[in-house]
Parts: structure tokens; sequence; C-alpha cells
């Protein structure tokens, strides 16, 4: 994003427009739309500077753009339309200090001029960075369709009545008052009674809205694992009808962005080892927040279900009577499979998979070892680092050939994945310097000859 859109106050300010022709005027028709004083300097003027100066709009001087006339100004526009005077508008500018714009040069200018959709006190800014401006107009007419031309007079009844709607509680109930009052109830009300009309629907529908019971609700969503692409459209539906997002540290930026503005964000990261929340914190956070009514959106990495500590919060929420729902995400084992461009299973190799911990709440987790170490054994191994010694031992003592194929993938599905293959005999090492989350794919090489070659991995075997 190289221009950042802003709303300026205009109140009480100047702008200055270098040029008093045609091109000037296209600019003057928005600008005589704020509150700014707005000053034309220029000879040859247009009838239309003409005239609007007559009327005391703008105050029109006759002659071109000199020191001095930018200082203190709020904008300078130069809409000379001539290359040489442009330049010479935009360094008096930048001589005052002024942010500058010359009209259709969007390199030499300081800010652009977005298209707009005008329902004052509604406005909606399109800007798309002066790559396509036939686009911003496309984008601006289906705007236009879809903000009623009422939009700008209901805005305005409703400015005054937001102290008073704040006796509902914020979240789903205010949303619901205002959805309402917006596209269903003032359209009709401004049109059959005006501004009293709407006034009084909105003291109508703040009582119905009080008098509604809003309950709340505890969605479990899985998150996948980073890409915002790998979520479920429900995990997104969810997400942005989320009064509150209560998250995991492994859940990126990218994802909780799709929340709405307001929806407040909790991280209650449990960091592998070191401090973090405690579960039952994190179960009192979520059953608090649901019974003040809010949706609450609890958003886990990967899938909910596997070493997710779900069960402790769906207990929490029946215990507590909240309703809840479990909203799948795809797990990282899945992810890592995609990655690596292999099949969790395969006929003939193995036909079953197994998912597990390298460690639980008291240590290095004990497995059914004699099994894993079967050939053709495969296991996604979450939280695997840390055991990965451990892991090593156990397999080979119970007959685990030391060539077994073993694929760390770190970080999948994010910009900063990482595949490394390696040997069961090579594990611990090879793990040095992975620093993100990773999961131990046992018994999987990539799909990818040289590079298991690379390692002494036989293939044939391998896949
Ligand atoms: N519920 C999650 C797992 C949580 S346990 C899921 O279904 O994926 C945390 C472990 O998951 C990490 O230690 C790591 O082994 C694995 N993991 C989570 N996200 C990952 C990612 N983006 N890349 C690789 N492994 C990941």
């Amino acid at each position: 994003m190289r221009h950042f859109p802003v709303f300026l106050d205009t109140d009480a300010r100047r702008i200055v427009v270098s040029g008093a022709g045609e091109c000037a005027v296209a600019k003057l028709r928005l600008l005589l739309k704020t509150q700014a004083s707005v000053a034309v300097f220029g000879e040859n003027p247009d009838r239309q500077v003409l005239d609007w100066a007559a009327k005391g709009r703008l105050r029109w001087v006759p002659r071109q753009i000199a020191a001095g006339d930018a200082t203190g100004a709020l904008l300078v526009y130069a809409a000379n339309a001539e290359a040489h005077a442009d330049a010479r508008a935009a360094a008096i500018a930048r001589d005052a200090g002024v942010l500058a714009n010359i009209v259709d040069n969007l390199d030499d200018s300081q800010f652009i001029t977005p298209a707009i959709v005008d329902r004052d006190p509604v406005t909606v800014a399109i800007g798309t960075e002066g790559a396509a401006p036939v686009l911003a107009r496309d984008i601006k007419r289906r705007i236009e369709e879809m903000l009623p031309v009422t939009l700008g007079r209901l805005a305005r009844v409703a400015r005054a009545f937001r102290p008073r709607a704040e006796r509902l509680p914020p979240g789903e109930a205010r949303r619901r008052f205002w959805s309402r009052f917006f596209f269903e109830r003032g359209p009709r009300a401004l049109a059959d009674g005006g501004a009293d009309g709407a006034h009084a629907a909105l003291v109508t529908l703040l009582d119905e809205v009080a008098a509604e019971r809003t309950d709340g609700h505890v969605a479990l969503i899985g998150a996948g694992p980073g890409a915002p692409e790998l979520l479920t459209l429900k995990a997104r539906r969810l997400l942005h009808g989320a009064d509150i997002v209560i998250h995991d540290r492994l859940v990126p930026a990218a994802i909780l962005e799709l929340a709405r503005r307001e929806a407040e964000i909790v991280e209650v990261g449990k960091t592998g080892f070191g401090p973090g929340w405690k579960q039952d914190d994190i179960d009192a956070l979520i059953v608090a927040k649901a019974r003040e009514g809010l949706k609450v959106a609890r958003l886990k990495g990967g899938d909910p279900a596997v070493f997710g500590r779900l069960e402790e919060e769906i207990a929490a929420c029946k215990a507590a009577g909240v309703s809840w729902e479990v909203v799948p995400g795809i797990t990282a084992a899945s992810a890592a499979a995609a990655s690596m461009g292999q099949s969790l299973t395969r006929r003939g190799r193995n036909t079953d998979v197994r998912l597990l911990t390298g460690h639980d709440t008291t240590g290095f987790a004990e497995q059914d070892w004699r099994s894993l170490a079967r050939p053709g054994t495969v296991a996604a191994i979450y939280m695997g680092k840390r055991a990965a010694t451990f892991l090593r031992g156990r397999l080979m003592l119970h007959g685990a050939a030391d060539t077994t194929p073993v694929t760390i993938v770190e970080n999948v599905s994010r910009p900063d994945q990482r595949i490394v293959p390696t040997r069961l005999i090579d594990l611990p090492e090879a793990l040095e310097g992975i620093a993100g989350p990773a999961t131990l794919m046992l018994g999987l090489a990539p799909h990818d000859a040289a590079r298991a070659a690379d390692i002494g991995i036989d293939l044939k075997e391998a896949l």
C-alpha cells in the first residue's frame, strides 16, 4: 500500500488550487463539498470559476500562483493542465511545507484524491494507486447502487442518537439495532415522516432490541496451519461475525485480520513449556464472554480436535449452559503431507496413519513403539522437536531401521515454510535451527527423488 487513505479535517482550513481552467473545475466540484475555504489562482478562468466566485463559494485570484500563496494551506492542487506551470505550483507548495497533488501525475504528487461515493456523512473513498481508473469507477458505481441515497440523511439522524444506543451492550445487539435501522426501518420511516419519523423509528427500535435477549455463543474454530486460504468458509464467516476472538499463538496476523475491526482480540498463547495462559483461565474467559451475550470465536491452530484441549473447553461451555459448536480445520499433518506431495495412506504401504504428540503434560509421551517401528508405518508427530532424541532412541530400540525416512515440515503453508527430509538416525541434528512449529512425518519422504537420494533414503522403500 503505497498510498495510505486518511480523512482530512477541512474545517476552517484553506485549500489552494493553481489553475482556473477546465481541469481545475473538475477538482473544484469535489473541493467545494468540503468545509475548507478554497482559493483559485490563474488567468483565463473558466466561466464556472467566475460563477462560483460571484456566489462567494471560492476566492478567485486573477494571476498565477506565487511564492507565499500556499503558506498555511492544508493542500495544494496543481491543476493547470500544463507541466511547467504545475511543477512551479508544486514547488511553491513544497517550499511552504504543504502537500501537493498534480492532477493526473501520480509520481510527482504527494497525495492522490480517491474516487468518492458521497452520502455525507458517510463517505466511501476508493483508491487503486492510480493503476486502474476504470476499475475505480466501476467499484464506485457498484457502491453507489448499494448505498441508498437516503443513507446520508439516515446517518445524520443516527449520529445524534448514538449516545442513547449505548444502552445496548456492545457487539451483536448494537449491530442488530443499527443494521435494522439503516436497512429496514429507517428508509421507510424517512420516506413517510422525514427526519422526525426516522428519529421516532429509532426510539421504538431501541426498546424492541433492548427487550430481545441476545444469546452468547462459542464457536471452537480450526484456523488451519497458517495460510488464510486454508480456512474453511464457515471459519471465515464465524470469524467475521465474532464480537471477540480468542486465539492461540499459532494463529497468524493474516487470519486475525479477517475479524471485524471492532472485535476484541485476545491472545491466550501457551508456549510449549514456558509461561502462558492456564487452561482454566482460558475456559473461564470463553464462558464469561459468552454469558455477556457475545459471539465468541475461539480460534485454534490446525484442527481444534487435534492436540487442542478441545474437550476441556467444551466441558466448560456445557457446565455453564453456553451454546457451542466445533468447526474443523486442516490439521498440520494434512498440510504437511500436501506440502511434500505425499499421501498419508497408500495402498500396499500403510493402511493406517497415526497422529502422535512428542510430549504430554507429564513429559515425553510413551507410545506403542513396537508397532511404530514396523516398516511402512506412517505417523505425524506433533510437538516433537524437544523429544527428538528420545523418539529416535525408543524407535530404534524397538527395531526401526536407522534409514527410516522422517521429514521435518516447519511453518507449513506459511511464507517461511521449510521441508527438511532426513533419516531417523540423523533426526536430532536435522532439527537444529528449526525454530518455528514443526511436524515430523515419520515414514514419509518428500515426493522428490533427488533430495531423497542425497540423504541416502531408498525412495522405492520410502514412497
Ligand atoms: N491443533 C493443531 C495442533 C496443535 S499442537 C493442529 O491440528 O495442527 C502444536 C503442534 O502442531 C506444533 O508443535 C507442531 O507440531 C504442529 N503445527 C501446528 N502448526 C504448524 C505449522 N504451521 N507447521 C508445522 N507444524 C505445525
